[in-house]
């Protein structure tokens, strides 16, 4: 295993930070340019961004991030739903609904209560699952958790079927990684929640307080053959500009290491929750450092997709869509069980409680294409592969075609005639935009098939 200081080396950082506080004329608007080329930011040149708090230079930001996004993602969002599968946990994170100390009746789903949320989940329209289990070595050992994900898969109703299950599982041994990679998960996501060594000591208790595990598990999974990986943060639990600068070296790390950056980031921030004590985050981030965050992030690092869930406001997510994120959740739940019965304990509170089908029509409006896609995964375009086409900025020519295929079976199966109305004509337009003749022929002759009745075509 690497030593920590390789992932996160807190003193270079440090004195990055502290170095960027004061900068030559011009620096930022440099840098800026440098990010348009989309070729990733140094730590340095990060550090300076992130120093650079002037509402000017920060909407300069917003307005390149956005540039960016719209070259490599193109106007797709893709959806994905969270499934929580069991709140049984060993760890006492202070942060989170679920810890250790909450005498509050825990639940694990059985595979029949698993194989009816997932039903509930398909007939809103979902085929990408994030699924969730808490940290205990009992109630969720490792083969609970690959029956879940193979009754996940099995489970399917006439036109609806998951096909892609994303896992967020505690820092596990490479032999656990290997039975994931075995079952067919698609990303695996794992956050620091913060980089800061001693905040992180102070706020877990249990397996989970070895900060190197959480710091090293990535490479394990790597060790096991899994190739795809998602990295996060906590917001508002240390300075976000430690965080920024860890996770984008934790980003660079794995690049180099592997020749493989992570999938994803995830920019979740702190929610209360009714069984934590605090009412407030420790360190407060505003709405507008947010999208900072995400701004920075899609220049630094642009190949890695970036996830944004419904712990944030509809307004704030509609601004955090054009910045830089490429993937989102709608319509979730957090509790096990919560698709069908709206009871139970969550592990933290929402801030977005529309339906699937109410967050669609809000992304028509803003012209985005929304995309159930999970080509990649099924195409074994991952890893390396995956790399290639994301690098260089070529996946949006895939993004495109099979976003229009997937949101036409929405449109088809499960969407109200407000969404259908306006999705046809978000899939006119964007059909025109395949700028190659022959995908855009091919993609019109798929769209007709799936409107005769066929279904899961792909790029
Ligand atoms: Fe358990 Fe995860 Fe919550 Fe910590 S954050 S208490 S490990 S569920
Ligand atoms: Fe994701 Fe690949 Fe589909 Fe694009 S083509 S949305 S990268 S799975």
């Amino acid at each position: 295993m690497p030593k920590a200081e390789e992932i996160v080396n807190v003193m270079e950082i440090e004195k990055a930070l502290e170095r960027t506080k004061s900068r030559p004329p011009g620096k930022i608007h440099e840098i800026l340019n440098k990010a348009l080329r989309m070729k990733g930011l140094s730590l340095e040149e990060v550090a300076y961004l992130l120093n650079a708090d002037h509402p000017n230079f920060v909407d300069r930001m917003l307005e390149t991030a956005a540039k960016i996004k719209e070259k490599i993602y193109g106007e797709r969002m893709v959806f994905f739903a969270p499934l929580y599968v069991s709140s049984h946990c060993v760890n006492d994170c202070e942060y989170c609904g679920f810890h250790k100390r909450n005498n509050a009746p825990r639940k694990k789903l059985t595979q029949d209560e698993i194989r009816s949320q997932v039903k509930t989940l398909e007939k809103m329209g979902h085929k990408r699952l994030l699924v969730e289990f808490g940290e205990d070595p009992v109630n969720n050992d490792i083969d609970y958790i690959v029956d879940s994900i193979k009754t996940i898969y099995d489970t399917k109703i006439r036109k609806g079927e998951i096909r892609r299950v994303n896992v967020n599982v505690a820092a596990t041994s490479v032999e656990d990684y290997k039975k994931l990679k075995e079952v067919g998960i698609g990303t695996y996501q794992l956050f620091q929640e913060t980089y800061h060594r001693e905040t992180y000591e102070k706020l877990h208790c249990g397996p989970k307080a070895d900060y190197e595990r959480q710091l090293f598990a990535h490479d394990r999974a790597f060790e096991a053959g899994i190739d795809d990986v998602g990295l996060g943060v906590l917001f508002g639990l240390y300075d976000y500009r430690f965080e920024v600068m860890a996770l984008v070296s934790h980003a660079q790390y794995l690049d180099s290491t592997y020749g493989v950056g992570p999938h994803t980031f995830s920019v979740p921030r702190w929610q209360p929750s009714e069984t934590v004590e605090w009412n407030k985050p420790l360190v407060n981030i505003s709405d507008y450092e947010l999208l900072k965050i995400i701004a920075i992030l899609r220049m630094a690092v642009p190949y890695t997709g970036m996830i944004i869930s419904t712990r944030e406001s509809p307004d704030l997510r509609a601004k955090a869509f054009k910045v830089g994120i490429s993937q989102t959740s709608a319509a979730s739940r957090t509790s096990p069980g919560g698709y069908t019965k709206d009871s139970g304990l969550s592990q933290f509170d929402l801030s977005d409680h529309r339906s699937l089908d109410d967050v669609m029509l809000s992304i028509l409006k803003q012209g985005l294409l929304p995309s159930f896609c999970t080509a990649c995964y099924r195409e074994e375009r991952t890893g390396k592969a995956f790399m290639d086409l994301a690098k260089p900025g070529n996946i949006h020519h895939l993004c495109r075609p099979n976003a229009l295929l997937t949101f036409k079976e929405y449109l088809e199966d499960y969407a109200s005639p407000q969404v259908k109305k306006l999705g046809e004509k978000i899939i006119s337009k964007y059909l025109e935009n395949i700028d190659k003749e022959k995908v855009r022929v091919e993609t019109e002759e798929r769209l007709s098939r799936i409107e005769k009745g066929e279904r899961d075509i792909y790029f």
